[in-house]
C-alpha cells in the first residue's frame, strides 16, 4: 500500500467522524427539561400537551405541541432541544412560549 493511499484511508473516516461529533455532543449536552424547572413552571410547561391547565391557558389547543413549535430544533425526532429553554423536550410537550412553525 502506498503512503498516499494509506493516508487517504486513515484521514477520510476521521474527517467524517469529526463532522458528526459536534452534533452528537451538543444534543447530549442539553439536559431534559423537567416540569418542576423554575422557568418551565413560569411558562406552564408540560411534558404532554394534553395535560395543560386549560383554565390557565385558554388559548392552548391540543394541536399545539413542541414538535410543531418554531423553537423545537429537530421536528422529525421524538425529543429535541428547545432553544427557548436550551434543554431537551418531548415532541408532545407544550409551554406558553409555543410559536407555530411556518
Ligand atoms: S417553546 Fe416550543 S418547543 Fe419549547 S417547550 Fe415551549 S412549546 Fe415546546
Amino acid at each position: 500500500m502506498t503512503k498516499r493511499r494509506e493516508f487517504v484511508l486513515r484521514v477520510i473516516p476521521l474527517a467524517g467522524a469529526l463532522a458528526v461529533l459536534p452534533r452528537v455532543t451538543l444534543a447530549a449536552d442539553a439536559p431534559p427539561l423537567a416540569e418542576e424547572d423554575k422557568m418551565a413552571v413560569s411558562l406552564g410547561f408540560r411534558l404532554s400537551s394534553a395535560k395543560v391547565d386549560q383554565a390557565k391557558y385558554p388559548k392552548h389547543t391540543t394541536e399545539q405541541v413542541c414538535g410543531k413549535c418554531l423553537h423545537y430544533k429537530s421536528p422529525e425526532a421524538d425529543t429535541a432541544k428547545c432553544d427557548l429553554f436550551s434543554k431537551i423536550v418531548p415532541k408532545g410537550g407544550w409551554c406558553s412560549g409555543f410559536s407555530k412553525r411556518p
